[in-house]
């Protein structure tokens, strides 16, 4: 008889949560997944507003958690186009150049949690509890004794934080977060327009934040509109009508007369970054770890490949018969992935500043950038090559 409740507890049962249990419970461990939440309840019927520009990586690593193909309603971008109108730059980056049939998908979020939470329902060793929160969690030699709110005690070798943004286990274990808001919010919406949008992404650098149009699967597009904190609660405010003509205004036309808008709603866009994402016994994934500005659709990207690389080197150390929770395992998750999302952030720390509004003596050299880097293939290669997150897949 085994010693401990389980051999790991993931609190958030979130995009990245869900990818980690699967991962973990498909290796053999047992996993217990805990949310304070409900369950997804993806529904055909009704197109979700949150939405992910889903990469390469990401792709490669559901697909290797047997959930792929259960995705039914993706939609593929081929292409991305940005557009800098105060700079008059233009950059285009197309799935050919890099000999690949596409640079991602665009996929709802919830649809994400519904295809992980079902496969992993089916697995033996997982546990859901729902809703929980972990309370108390007090590390020892061999386990980690959690204290649940609904008082209930368990041990585990170890707790794995993917609680967002706001991680209560990030907060338990006492690890610091440099966090900064952007008094920005990002608001979400799925509109009609008059052209087809052809499976391109499309990006405009507007003076209040970026504008987004992201291909969905029946044709409309979700948009990813940031803006200053009173701008984007004005914007809120406003009939459809006008709300649509400010988009057609944003997007210049491009897709013609934007002519339909769903709900909206607004998210306040901060970034985010843990000092450590690992203590004793105990580590930090996606959201929890870090948050980035939405502007390059990256952040459940580089949570995917959290959850992919903690999930190797957790069943790496269970194979040679290693402390799971030990700090060898879990140093070694951090050193992988600490610097690759510290250079996310800084990359879109940069682009956000570049393209802050009120700098105009940087709209020449911005507008510069983007047209050395449209020009200079290889540049360009390198760039797209981040950005889709290539590299074999990283589980073992
Ligand atoms: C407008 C917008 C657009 C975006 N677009 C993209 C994109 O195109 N591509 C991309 O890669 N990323 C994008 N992102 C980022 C992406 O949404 C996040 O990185 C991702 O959702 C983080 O997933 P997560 O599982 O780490 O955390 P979360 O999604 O925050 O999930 C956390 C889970 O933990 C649970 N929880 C929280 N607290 C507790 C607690 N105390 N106890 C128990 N459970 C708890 C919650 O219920 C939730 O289920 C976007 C973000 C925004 C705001």
């Amino acid at each position: 008889m085994s010693r401990t409740d389980a051999d790991v507890a993931i609190q958030g049962a979130g995009m990245v949560g869900l990818a980690l249990a699967a991962a973990l419970a498909r290796s053999g461990l047992r996993v217990m997944l805990l949310d304070n939440g409900r369950l997804p309840h993806w529904q055909v019927e009704h197109y979700g507003r949150r939405v992910c520009a889903v990469n390469l990586a990401s792709e490669r690593l559901l697909r290797a958690l047997g959930v792929w193909e259960a995705l039914q309603r993706i939609s593929p971008f081929r292409a991305i186009r940005v557009w800098d109108p105060l700079g008059g730059g233009h950059i285009a980056f197309d799935a050919a150049d890099l000999g690949e049939p596409h640079l991602g998908h665009i996929i709802e979020n919830e649809l994400i949690r519904s295809v992980l939470q079902q496969s992993i329902s089916a697995l033996s060793g997982v546990q859901m509890r729902m809703p929980a929160c972990i309370q108390e969690l007090e590390p020892g030699d061999e386990a980690v004794t959690l204290r649940l709110t609904d008082g209930s005690r368990l041990t585990v070798a170890l707790v794995v934080g993917a609680d967002g943004a706001r991680s209560a286990i990030r907060g338990l274990l006492g690890i610091p977060a440099r966090c900064a808001s952007y008094a920005q919010k990002a608001i979400v919406a799925a509109i009609r327009t008059a052209l087809p949008h052809d499976e391109i992404a499309r990006q405009w650098f507007l003076p209040g934040g970026p504008l987004a149009f992201l291909p969905l699967a029946n044709g409309r597009c979700s948009i990813v509109w940031s803006l200053p904190i009173a701008q984007a609660q004005a914007r809120l405010a406003l009939d459809e009508v006008a709300f649509c003509k400010a988009l057609t205004h944003g997007s210049a036309g491009r897709l013609g007369d934007v002519l339909e808008v769903g709900e909206r709603s607004a998210f306040p866009l901060q970034r985010l970054h843990a000092a450590r994402y690992c203590t004793e016994r105990a580590a930090l994934v996606g959201d929890a770890a870090h948050v980035i500005h939405p502007l390059a659709g990256q952040g459940v990207n580089l949570g995917f490949q959290d959850a992919a690389v903690l999930a190797k080197v957790v069943i790496d150390a269970k194979r040679r018969g290693r402390d799971i929770g030990g700090r060898l395992a879990l140093r070694r998750y951090e050193r992988a992935r600490r610097g690759e999302n510290l250079l996310m952030e800084w990359s879109m720390e940069g682009f956000h500043r570049l393209f802050t509004p009120g700098q105009p003596s940087l709209a020449r050299l911005r507008s510069l950038g983007l047209g050395v880097t449209h020009r200079v293939g290889l540049a360009k290669r390198i760039f797209m090559r981040r950005a889709i997150g290539s590299g074999a897949s990283i589980l073992p």
